[in-house]
């Protein structure tokens, strides 16, 4: 059965302006994220995964429109997000909703559990008053929390409950895609792996499609479908998970997960240290933005930009934004340390 597609990104650029001089004119430009395209399907996971600072939790905003992309379309379930009045944004978004990683600082400390989903519902016309209570304690009892805990205020509750309650929330108004940004980085790791079990049991559940936006290439291997790798502002690199993980192309993807560590200790690994800073993203290097830190760098990475594409040794959908890939493949480019990292 073919795929349908629930989001598309085309063109997407969120330019954040630098003001500066006597008058605070515009002198520059942060470009968080700069000419991103990509589709997510309906009921899968995909991921976007790059360093601090690559523009991954500006990608999410930029869909929501919680920061107004600077170029570019989203589309989402067949209607143009980016041309929508706010008004009408405001109802679009029963249809998409966001976990945060630390739900604490999105919600009203004042307001017990049962009164932050009962606004929720409230503000996208969920269901009529009355029938809201039940709803609250039919949300807390699919997070795993109880009927009891929904008088509490937020103060009372871990990490991880309060996790939970993000959670709900965003359930509560039965949305078709929800965006997890860094939503489990700030909890211990048993506990988010009950989190991310959790979200996966309520993915099959509810039918839902995840944007996950993580740093942690541990959570994105076991929650994703597909992995997108950012740098910089760009894709770098984007595949079904097995072609990211078991069979990466592009050099900064390489080095990405040379730093996962192996749960085999029988196996040695060899990790890739990439020299030099990331690159800021006021001025970013020309041609491949990561020439400056990539040791297969040749004269041509400097001045043209590579495309997004699928090379010669790569399965469909597996793309890689690198000039060299066949070479880096068949040892024509070699760089010591690189053959060795264990992937
Ligand atoms: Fe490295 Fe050049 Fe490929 Fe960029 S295009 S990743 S600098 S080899």
């Amino acid at each position: 059965m073919a795929k349908k597609e629930l989001l598309k990104v085309e063109g997407l650029k969120q330019y954040f302006p630098i003001k500066g001089g006597m008058m605070g004119r515009t002198i520059n430009h942060v470009k968080a994220v700069d000419d991103i395209s990509f589709t997510i399907y309906e009921g899968e996971t995909v991921s976007i995964v790059g360093e601090s600072g690559c523009g991954k939790s500006t990608t999410g905003r930029a869909i929501l429109r919680l920061e107004e992309p600077t170029e570019g379309a989203v589309t989402f379930n067949g209607l143009e997000l980016t041309s929508l009045s706010k008004r009408e944004m405001r109802k679009q978004r029963k249809d998409l909703q966001i976990i945060f990683q630390d739900p604490y600082a999105s919600i009203n400390p004042r307001q017990t559990v049962a009164d932050i989903l009962d606004e929720a519902m409230a503000i996208q016309k969920v269901l009529p008053p009355k029938e809201r209570r039940t709803r609250i304690i039919e949300l807390l009892e699919t997070v795993g929390l109880n009927e009891y805990q929904a008088d509490r205020y937020p103060h009372e509750f871990s990490g991880g409950q309060r996790q939970r309650i993000g959670i709900a929330r965003a359930l509560s108004v039965n949305p078709k895609l929800i965006i997890c940004d860094e939503a489990v980085s700030a909890l211990d790791v048993s506990i988010q792996a009950q989190v991310l079990n959790l979200l996966k049991d309520l993915q099959k559940e509810f039918k839902l499609t995840y944007l996950f936006i993580s740093h942690d290439l541990g959570v994105v291997r076991h929650i994703s479908d597909r992995v997108i790798v950012m740098y910089v502002g760009k894709i770098v690199e984007i595949g079904d998970k097995y072609s990211i993980f078991e069979n990466p192309k592009h050099p900064y993807t390489k080095a990405l997960l040379s730093a996962i560590p192996v749960p085999d200790p029988t196996r040695e690994k060899k990790h890739i240290v990439l020299t030099g800073d990331v690159p800021s993203p006021i001025d970013p290097p020309t041609g491949c933005r990561f020439h400056t830190r990539c040791p297969f760098a040749q004269e041509k990475c400097k001045i043209d930009v590579p495309a997004l594409r699928t090379h010669e040794s790569m399965i469909d959908g597996h793309k890689a934004a690198c000039h060299y890939v066949e070479e880096i493949e068949n040892g024509e480019l070699r760089v010591k340390g690189f053959e060795e990292a264990v992937f």
